[in-house]
């Protein structure tokens, strides 16, 4: 191992005997206060390394340092398997976030900025007449009871039920229906019950009862109990039931069902819209009538933060400021807003160079992809004024044009400097090749991986031979392998015309079919807003038949009907107009391939999602044992009573209940983590129980399972996608986003031909090795040569290259975005001048 001069030799964290998942026993001493590059494929055991082991490592020495009398409890829960760890600082992980933060927050309150610019209005702000004291700066956030809007709660969102959305035929009658908002089944036929025994004529169409009568019916909020003699079936005896109006029923199940279907189900009734009392801001109207700059806080928090810092500007420049204020006088010109103006432009100016300059403070952050998210805070830690401390980074490039990646090496070198260790798992080049030290972990994923092939300054990584990074880090070498191929013309075009969301305002676009299509821009250029919402409404509302998009004028806001929640209660500012579409008869599905986790509780996994376990179980349930003892399949699933374990119900793991650390697991002591009961383990097939099926790789799976079709097909395109290393009971939640992407890609390889599906991929080389790129592209590939279209945002050049064809955004972020700055196959944008993609397309290329 070549030495570290600028060094000192115990400037070092010494990793002795690392065996945490794949890790071959592996000793590393990783330089600290520099940038160290954590290399190598997917699953070769880097975040083992980084996250598994050295950060886990320091956490739990901090938490045993605060809490030593809980030292029993927390052993039962996660110890990384390592001999020693000598000269390690506390440490901070910046992981991609997996689960959602709730909405309410935002760009400013995960910056903080908020705090700064709420102070700034509450001490300098500008009163109107009438005001006799200041507002605290509580009175200028919407989370606080001082400053919610009373008639939205700071939600700056509005739900209402009109009988237009109600009841959407009013010819009809309440037996046939006419309140379509009322729940169906059994619930509806009880509902209407009451409504007789109310002594409400159900037969007449709705249009011909007494407003007043349709008004209490659709509206009231009493909810009188009446007693219920079935009708029809005489059997049934009588009952109490309770009546609910129909706008009681839609506002009950939004804030209280447990079902997000049924959820889903009841916002088809109700007009979502912003807040009429606070105009969307959430805040009091006393809050919105005090101006810095000539502006209320809602419109600044409502622009991009580059906007809001030329606005701020003025204020740092101020000579001679006057004193602080206390009465209600203006206080722009005060040293306060001076000083308050001088912080929040120092703090915008970190974001603006991480490339997110084109977000607003009030943007909430469920709207955030990963990267965006991860940068945000990396940004927000520049400030936190801690030193001597290990930050552990999950690919901090993630969502980045290559653009950017010089002011990110800024922020990390910042951080280092400050006397900082920076650990980042990155696969991107040209971060790497900024870092100081690069350990290079492989050679393959799982088991063919886990061993540190190189540790040491990032130039001698070109001697190692066996290491699958080096020839991507040194392309002038000629190694790395090339996706070279014939591009393709489209079979037919799908064109959209006069398209306008977020940045996008009336934009063409033409998207041809039957390729592989990269769209690309720097961040905040409109790539995700075109693919993921304008593509995928527009596509989506032609095949559910709503014909959304497909007319002149036609308008998405009502009925796009989301598949999500979060996206359904988005304020209708939010709405997709497109004034003409063409092409559509060409597809016949549309599929999104994202990066989301294929399950939230570790009751999902490989197996289960992709749907090979139904043939593991039913292979159980054919064995003679199973048969003797009539176990079927459901016996073999851990999701439900009969066969898993009852002590921690097919978990393998309970919680732990700990005051200071809620949601710490440990292992079952019952089934020891192997989700079965004991009568079910004792059926075997070829020498394994099902527990033991679930702990095999993906790779010994296919040997194992090689004489079961069912089995055997799903296990080939997951070694194809480069995932033979997963277990197949791996729990979902312990996927990183880019597996979850690829399990989803096989699962979608495995069906054969299903006519034109066109798939949309929102940056699928997340989390990938340069290696792993090329077999998801050959993928992607697989599928445009099967008939179908892929659509991929996308900053890695190697994928853009080997598109069919290239729309690139731009040029810059936000409002200075939102077009297409060129269309045409890679060559042509990479020498469109126009383009700030164009030079490293070109680089590429050559
Ligand atoms: P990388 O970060 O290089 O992609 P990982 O360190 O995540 O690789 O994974 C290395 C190996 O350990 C892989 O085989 C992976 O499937 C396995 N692994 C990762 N996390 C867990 C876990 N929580 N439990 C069991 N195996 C895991
Ligand atoms: P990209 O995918 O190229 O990074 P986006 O499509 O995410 O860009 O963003 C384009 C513009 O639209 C940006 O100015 C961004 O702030 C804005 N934007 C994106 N999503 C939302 C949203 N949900 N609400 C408000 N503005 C949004
Ligand atoms: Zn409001
Ligand atoms: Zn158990």
């Amino acid at each position: 191992m070549p030495g570290y001069e600028h060094t000192t030799p115990d400037a070092f964290v010494r990793v002795r005997g690392a065996s945490e998942n794949n890790l071959r026993n592996i000793d590393v001493d990783v330089p600290r206060d520099v940038i160290v590059a954590f290399t190598g494929v997917s699953g070769s055991g880097k975040s083992s390394l980084a996250f598994g082991t050295i950060f886990t490592e320091a956490q739990r020495r901090y938490l045993e340092s605060v809490a030593p009398y809980a030292r029993r409890l927390i052993q039962q829960g996660h110890n990384p398997h390592v001999d020693s760890i000598t000269g390690l600082p506390p440490a901070v992980a910046l992981q991609q976030r997996r689960g959602a933060p709730s909405s309410r927050s935002s760009v400013g309150t995960v910056t903080t900025l908020s705090n700064t610019l709420r102070m700034l209005f509450s001490r300098a702000g500008t009163f109107p007449e009438g005001f006799d004291t200041r507002l605290d700066s509580d009175a200028f956030s919407p989370n606080t009871a001082a400053g919610a809007c009373p008639e939205c709660h700071g939600v700056g969102v509005a739900h209402t039920v009109t009988e237009e959305t109600l009841v959407p035929d009013t010819s009809l009658s309440i037996r046939d229906g006419a309140i379509a908002a009322w729940p169906g089944a059994w619930q509806a036929k009880n509902l209407r019950d009451i409504t007789i025994a109310l002594g409400y004529d159900v037969d007449r169409p709705w249009r011909d009862l007494d407003p007043a009568d349709r008004d209490w019916l659709l509206y009231t909020d009493e909810q009188p109990v009446v007693e219920i003699t079935p009708q029809r079936d005489r059997v049934a005896k009588p009952y109490k039931g309770m009546f609910w109006s129909a706008k009681k029923y839609v506002f009950h199940t939004l804030a209280d069902s447990k079902s997000a279907t049924m959820r889903e189900r009841v916002l088809r009734f109700v007009r979502t819209g912003v807040c009429p009392l606070c105009g969307g801001s959430g805040l009091r109207r006393e809050a919105l009538a005090v101006t810095f700059a000539g502006r209320t806080i809602a419109e600044l928090n409502a622009l991009p933060m580059s906007e809001l810092a030329e606005i701020l500007r003025p204020t740092t420049m101020l000579e001679n400021p006057a004193p602080a204020v206390s009465s209600t006088t203006s206080g722009e010109r005060t040293d306060v807003a001076v000083a308050l103006a001088t912080d929040l432009l120092a703090r915008i100016r970190v974001l603006t160079d991480l490339g997110l300059g084109y977000l607003g403070l009030g943007r909430v952050t469920t709207t955030l992809s990963p990267g965006e998210m991860q940068r945000l805070r990396l940004a927000t830690q520049l400030r936190s004024g801690l030193f001597g401390v290990v930050y552990v980074l999950d690919e901090p490039s993630a969502g980045l044009h290559p653009a950017d990646a010089e002011p990110l090496l800024d922020v990390l070198a910042q951080l280092a400097s400050s006397g900082n260790s920076v650990f980042v798992v990155e696969h991107n080049m040209d971060v790497v090749r900024g870092a100081a030290w690069i350990v290079d972990v492989g050679p393959g994923a799982g088991e063919g991986g886990g061993d540190v092939l190189y540790s040491g300054p990032v130039d001698g990584l070109a001697e190692v031979a066996g290491s699958r990074t080096r020839p991507f880090l040194f392309p002038e070498s000629g190694e790395a392998p090339t996706a070279e191929r014939e591009r393709r013309s489209p079979s037919d075009w799908l064109s959209l015309e006069g398209v306008s969301l977020h940045n996008l305002a009336d934009v063409d676009a033409a998207v041809p079919l039957g390729t592989l299509v990269a769209v690309t821009g720097v961040s905040g250029s409109g790539k995700s807003t075109l693919v993921g919402r304008v593509l995928r409404e527009v596509v989506d509302g032609y095949l559910r038949g709503t014909g959304i998009g497909a007319e002149e004028g036609a308008d998405a806001e009502a009925d796009a009907a989301p598949a999500e929640l979060a996206d359904a209660i988005l304020p209708a500012a939010d709405a997709l107009a497109v004034r003409r579409v063409s092409g559509l008869e060409h597809i016949d599905r549309m599929v999104r391939v994202d990066q989301k986790p294929i399950g939230r509780t570790p009751r999902s996994n490989l197996a289960t999602y992709t749907g090979l376990f139904d043939a593991v179980r039913a292979l159980f349930a054919d064995t003679d044992l199973a048969r003797e003892r009539g176990y079927s399949a459901g016996r073999f699933s851990f999701n439900v009573a009969g066969g898993r374990c009852e002590t921690c119900l097919g978990e393998g793991y309970v919680s732990v209940e700990l005051l200071f650390l809620p949601g710490s697991y440990g292992r079952c002591p019952t089934c020891d983590g192997s989700r079965y009961n004991t009568e079910t383990l004792e059926v075997t097939y070829d020498g394994k129980n099902v527990a033991d099926v679930l702990a095999l790789t993906v790779d010994q799976a296919a040997e194992f399972l090689e004489a079961v079709p069912a089995a055997s097909r799903s296990l080939r395109t997951l070694r194809d996608v480069g995932l033979g290393y997963l277990r197949l009971g791996q729990p979902a939640t312990e996927l990183s986003g880019g597996e979850a992407q690829r399990i989803k890609l096989a699962t979608e390889l495995q069906r054969a031909g299903r006519g034109h599906t066109l798939y949309l991929l929102d940056e699928p080389t997340t989390g990938l090795h340069p290696a792993d790129v090329r077999l998801l592209l050959a993928q992607l590939q697989a599928l445009v040569d099967a008939g179908n279209s892929v659509v991929v945002v996308e900053h890695d050049m190697d994928v853009v290259a080997a598109a069919d064809w290239v729309i690139d955004l731009g040029p810059a972020g936000g409002d200075a975005g939102g077009r297409i700055v060129a269309a045409g196959t890679p060559h042509d944008v990479a020498h469109d001048d126009a383009s700030r993609t164009a030079p490293y397309l070109a680089r590429r290329l050559a």
